[in-house]
């Protein structure tokens, strides 16, 4: 139950505070057990105002960065999502919630089982965990209607606007590897329309249409 307060007040101090406005996003980010996420040793950390490490040097990230894209995201029941980065598996879990058909792609094979596993057992269903270079996007399932890049991308990969169907929208973190713009492309009768959302810090998309692998810095 302490979860439940933490999750409340996460959802009121960093969520409705800061407009997210979107009822059904809100219920999502209360219900998904994001303490399930994070390693052990974080859980009483799990609802705090900030991305965690989730091993492997990557991060589950900060609240409101999940919900403020799922709310840009607009999912609707039945939607065909893919996820670029499935880390940990929340933002996979939201999309599952609100009822979306998840496809996710993960390039560490260690967190891509842990991902499974942890979404499996929770009871996520409607999730597929994929294992490699989503940077291309994923194209045996396209089109989809909702794309999320959960890591940051030098740029917008045109092989990944050629996955989106009619109507859909694409979130993605596009920068240099210290700072981003989470925009928002929407695309209508074959013309793509861009909105910023929020300035933004994620963790490097490493592959083909993203950096390459020294970029990461950890070597
Ligand atoms: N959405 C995650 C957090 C993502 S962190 C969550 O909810 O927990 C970014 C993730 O993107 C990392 O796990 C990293 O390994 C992965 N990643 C980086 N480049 C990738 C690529 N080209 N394809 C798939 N995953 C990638």
């Amino acid at each position: 139950m302490q979860f439940q307060v933490r999750a409340r007040d996460m959802i009121e101090t960093q969520l409705r505070r800061r407009g997210i406005r979107d009822e059904r996003v809100l219920e999502a980010m209360l219900r998904v057990p994001r303490h399930e996420f994070v390693p052990a040793e974080l859980v009483t950390a799990a609802y705090d105002d900030r991305p965690l490490p989730i091993g492997e040097a990557e991060t589950i990230s900060q609240p409101y960065i999940v919900a403020a894209m799922t709310e840009a995201a607009r999912v609707s029941p039945g939607d065909k999502a893919l996820e670029v980065g499935t880390g940990s598996g929340y933002q996979a879990a939201i999309l599952a919630y609100l009822g979306a058909t998840v496809y996710t792609i993960e390039r560490n094979p260690r967190l891509t089982v842990g991902a499974r596993e942890r979404l499996t057992r929770l009871g996520y269903l409607n999730v597929q965990v994929f294992s490699g270079d989503g940077s291309e996007g994923l194209p045996a399932n396209a089109p989809y209607d909702v794309i999320l890049v959960t890591a940051a991308a030098p740029s917008v990969s045109p092989v990944l606007l050629g996955q989106l169907a009619d109507e859909a929208r694409l979130v993605v973190p596009v920068g240099d590897l210290y700072h981003q713009d989470l925009l928002l492309l929407f695309k209508h009768g074959g013309e793509m329309a861009t909105r910023f959302l929020d300035p933004c810090q994620f963790v490097p998309l490493i592959g083909k249409g993203g950096w390459p692998e020294r970029s990461a810095g950890f070597d």
